[in-house]
């Protein structure tokens, strides 16, 4: 019979993940608002936007537009990592990987906290 893991899997004792959990909603909160600003900065929902634009001015939107853009995808990335970490938090899986199932070096939860993989696996899906 093969053994399931080798790995000892320790759960976090809930006096440790009630402030890791408040920190990710609280975090949550912040990217939430900071995504709705973003989103009333795009120029091209300006109210007053002009259809006469210069040539300078258009290039200065579609720049604006561009770079709201890109933030605006961070930003969604963000969002649903803290909610997956959250739903780790719920179903009592927080700080083991996702994808091998080990835990999560500590370190590497008190730089990210909702980090959800393992250092080995999150190489490994960037590359
Ligand atoms: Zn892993």
């Amino acid at each position: 019979m093969k053994k399931e893991n080798d790995n000892v899997i320790l759960n976090f004792p809930s006096r440790l993940l009630s402030p890791i959990k408040l920190f990710l909603e609280k975090e949550l909160v912040k990217l939430k608002r900071t995504k709705k600003q973003l989103k009333k900065d795009d120029p091209f929902l300006d109210e007053n936007r002009t259809i006469d634009n210069s040539l300078e001015e258009d290039v200065d939107e579609q720049i604006g537009h561009f770079d709201n853009e890109i933030k605006s995808k961070f930003l969604s990335r963000q969002i649903a990592q803290f909610r997956t970490a959250l739903t780790r938090i719920k179903i009592g899986k927080y700080g083991i990987c996702e994808k091998c199932g080990k835990m999560i070096d500590t370190d590497r939860l008190a730089a990210r906290a909702e980090a959800t993989t393992c250092i080995k696996c999150s190489k490994e899906s960037e590359s």
